[in-house]
């Protein structure tokens, strides 16, 4: 309990009166371009100024990141603005660079979480420093891999840990480029309370006009901190152009922004509401994408129906149906009452749709 407080102090230690902030671009392109952005920056509420100098890129061929040349890119912005850093490694040779260019905080990416050995490479060679590490969530929804991760950084004597919540790969495409699974975020919140946990809006998204909802989400779910790509000129960003919003554009966000301050009149009661209600308002987004899922493929038989010339209403199947969901809501402590006005509904919306897709021949 002791070991875990030490670790929250680094950020109570900063005595914030708003979230964390960590924003820069996605890729340090150039000097001019580094230095550029981060004296937009500079006497906002910005705490650390984040820029990739090694890239991971899915594909080979892409812009991979202008190495070790772009730390002394953010020596110079400290130098000039006081900012301090932030930057990705992923392996032990990253690590002894960004400790040598004295880099505040560095934050272990998705990709590399995802594997023990690379987690167990980095630990080694992050060994004792003072230094902020952060480690992003795995590209794939696996809690364990996180909490591995965070674990064997901790054995490694990091103090100043914490995790950034970037969101999950899908292969089916939905809205978000990697959907958010807020309840592994919460769930790991629940495992690590005294740690720190920074949303990454921009990765969870993937595109920019997404981020300001996405970032209150975050703070209605009592994150700590925002970490949000940032560029001069957006369009012509070098790596994940779509998803990065100007230094004007995120300094009026964070006025924007509703920031949940947990001052004293603020009841246990109503913090621990909130964070309910933030839960229901995923489950119930959940609940509409999983009906509109099952809408188009009730569209798609009945495309089918209509080829073949089959009824609309097929009652034995309905039946079936029917049956089964009754005791599937029973393990689930929902009544049969219940359980049948939905499918009801459900039901009579799926024959609407059918019919006008029929009709429509
Ligand atoms: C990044 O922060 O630019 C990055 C590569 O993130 P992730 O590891 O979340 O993909
Ligand atoms: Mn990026």
């Amino acid at each position: 309990m002791e070991n875990k407080k030490n670790m929250k102090n680094w950020l109570e230690n900063m005595e914030l009166a708003h979230p964390l902030v960590i924003a820069g671009p996605c890729s340090a392109e150039t000097e001019q371009q580094i230095l550029n952005i981060a004296h937009q920056l500079k006497d906002t509420d910005v705490n650390f100024y984040r820029a990739g100098i090694w890239k991971p890129r899915t594909r080979p061929g892409n812009f991979e990141g202008v190495g070790a040349l772009g730390l002394k890119w953010l020596q110079k912005v400290k130098e000039e603005t006081g900012l301090k850093t932030a930057t990705e490694v992923a392996n032990r040779n990253h690590v002894k660079l960004a400790l040598e260019h004295d880099i505040d905080l560095l934050w272990i990416g998705a990709r590399s979480t995802v594997s023990p050995f690379i987690m167990q490479e980095l630990a080694d060679a992050l060994q004792g420093t003072d230094k902020i590490v952060l480690v992003k969530n795995p590209v794939n929804p696996d809690l364990g891999l996180w909490l591995g991760g965070i674990e064997r950084l901790k054995t490694a004597g990091i103090k100043k840990l914490g995790a950034i919540h970037r969101g999950f790969s899908t292969y089916e495409k939905t809205k978000y480029r990697n959907i958010p699974e807020w309840q592994i975020a919460i769930d790991f919140q629940n495992k690590f309370p005294d740690l720190p946990l920074i949303n990454d809006p921009s990765h969870i998204t993937g595109k920019r006009d997404m981020i300001f909802d996405v970032s209150q989400m975050a703070l209605d779910l009592n994150f700590d901190g925002l970490m949000i790509e940032t560029h001069h000129d957006p369009d012509k960003a070098w790596s994940d152009a779509a998803q990065q919003i100007t230094p004007a554009t995120l300094i009026q966000m964070m006025i924007d922004l509703r920031i949940r301050k947990e001052s004293d009149e603020e009841t246990d009661f109503k913090s621990k509401i909130d964070l309910l209600r933030a839960q229901i308002d995923i489950a119930d987004n959940q609940l509409l994408e999983t009906l509109g899922r099952r809408m188009k493929i009730s569209d798609q038989i009945g495309e089918l129906k209509k080829q073949k010339n089959v009824a609309v209403l097929q009652s034995k199947r309905w039946n079936e149906i029917l049956g089964k969901m009754i005791l599937e809501g029973e393990t689930r402590g929902l009544s049969e009452e219940f359980v049948l006005r939905v499918y009801k509904a459900i039901h009579q919306e799926s024959i609407n749709h059918q019919q006008k897709i029929v009709k429509g021949s």
